[in-house]
């Protein structure tokens, strides 16, 4: 095959990577060359000039639910916490269509793209009748704004009737969702280092899903070698719902059911006791830190630093928009950063932590080691921001004011080696028109 032409991303103002002052050389969506200070490229290149640019890698996120920026603010679930805000929420949720979701995924990962985020997870366990071709919504979606995607065939078939927490409208049988993981994983699933779509199986939580469900997707994920995802750990009303249903706490219910392993990244993880983080560590299990979602739920801190500490990677999620209530993922950066900051001290977390879990952690939460830095051999996955607007105007160093100032806003987004942002706008993209089409579908979908 041939090979496209390399393009050297020239003397970036900085750039959070050793030896690479000079700058990266991208060819066939991959890193090619780190180019030192006073080096030039090893051979001809193409030149992007990025001298007003501070370039990151791509930034991953490991947790969301897109369909939710449909009920963001909504004030029938404002001012709760997770269980009676889940109950406001699942009644709206069951009016989802084909036609909504779609724009709710258009709207999630625009953000997410303009946000600097280069590789997304989406936890999609909402499938009242019409929905059934949910994930190939998202599938077409992501191909077309050239977002690199891990999806996820999300479930709930615990009811209310069985003692569950959703109602009926949103759930469906073990069987039907066993066939639709199979039938996704074989449609959409791609394998190897430069894979664009990939899907795994997620059950949505402990209190919404069978025991029975839980252990056949795990042996399910095991035989079709692909990750699983969960939420767990997220608030005390979990802790006592797993006490009193299964006569145990969350991670032993997650051991029994055959999850405690190295294929399993966890939504949340807050309410884990020392001696759970080591389990966790040992067996290879990742966590994605959800900072805004679990301060507007009120659901606590998740121990951040203990847990790396035994031996467990972080990433960061911007969880549901519901719940956050966007999808900034460089935002996501900052609110992590500070969070863990005040609970741990200015010795133990930095601006460059944050900036940490959002690339290298979230590639091992995602099961990707060759995204989320800036390295040879590593895809060219970029996010490039500018410092010219008023909030980073008299800042020191580059790197530390995108987090510190609160960056918000990619100008350049590279993924796979193709820019999908250009100009902090989204080539072919009609903002304005999907904003208009995708409030009166939330508006509808709120009336009822
Ligand atoms: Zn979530």
């Amino acid at each position: 095959m041939e090979r496209s032409q390399p393009i050297w991303i020239k003397d970036p103002l900085a750039i959070l990577a050793e030896g690479a002052e000079r700058g990266v050389v991208v060819q066939d969506g991959g890193i090619v060359e780190l180019v030192p200070s006073g080096g030039k490229p090893a051979a001809d290149a193409g030149v992007y000039e990025a001298a007003a640019h501070v370039i990151l890698p791509g930034l991953i996120n490991t947790h969301h639910h897109f369909y939710q920026t449909l009920t963001r603010a909504l004030p029938a679930a404002m001012d709760r916490e997770l269980f009676p805000w889940l109950q406001a929420l699942y009644p709206v949720w069951a009016r989802l269509t084909p036609e909504t979701l779609d724009l709710g995924v258009s709207v999630a990962m625009s953000e997410l793209l303009l946000s600097g985020c280069t590789t997304t997870t989406d936890h999609h366990y909402v499938f009242p009748g019409g929905l059934e071709d949910a994930v190939d919504i998202e599938v077409d979606a992501a191909r077309r704004l050239g977002l690199r995607v891990l999806l996820t065939r999300g479930s709930m078939n615990l009811s209310q009737k069985d003692g569950g927490l959703p109602p009926d409208s949103v759930v469906q049988d073990e069987d039907t969702i066993l066939a639709d993981c199979e039938r996704v994983v074989a449609k959409h699933h791609q394998r190897g280092a430069d894979a664009m779509v990939q899907i795994a199986l997620a059950p949505c939580s402990p209190f919404s899903v069978t025991t029975s469900l839980m252990s056949a997707t795990a042996a399910l994920a095991d035989k079709l070698d692909v990750r699983l995802h969960t939420h767990l750990a997220e608030t005390e009303d979990e802790n006592k719902f797993c006490e009193q249903m299964y006569g145990c706490r969350p991670l032993d219910y997650l051991e029994q059911c055959g999850w405690l392993n190295a294929r399993t990244w966890l939504a949340h993880g807050i309410h884990f006791r020392p001696d759970e983080m080591k389990r966790l560590g040992k067996a290879g299990t990742t966590i994605s830190h959800c900072a805004c979602s679990n301060q507007i739920l009120a659901s606590g801190c998740c121990p951040v630093c203990d847990m790396e500490e035994a031996g467990v990677a972080i990433g960061l999620g911007v969880d549901g928009s519901a719940s956050n209530d966007e999808s900034n993922l460089m935002q996501e950066v900052r609110a992590a950063f500070l969070l863990q900051r005040a609970r741990y001290g200015v010795g133990r977390v930095s601006h460059k932590d944050a900036l940490r879990w959002a690339t290298k952690g979230s590639a091992a939460c995602v099961g990707r080691p060759e995204l989320g830095e800036i390295a040879v051999g590593k895809a060219a996955d970029l996010a490039l921001f500018k410092l010219d607007e008023l909030r980073f105007s008299g800042h020191g160093d580059p790197l530390a004011a995108l987090v510190l100032c609160g960056a918000h806003r990619a100008d350049r987004v590279m993924v796979g080696g193709k820019w999908v942002v250009t100009d902090g706008a989204i080539p072919g993209l009609d903002i304005s028109a999907l904003i208009r089409r995708h409030s009166a579908a939330a508006r509808k979908m709120q009336a009822g």
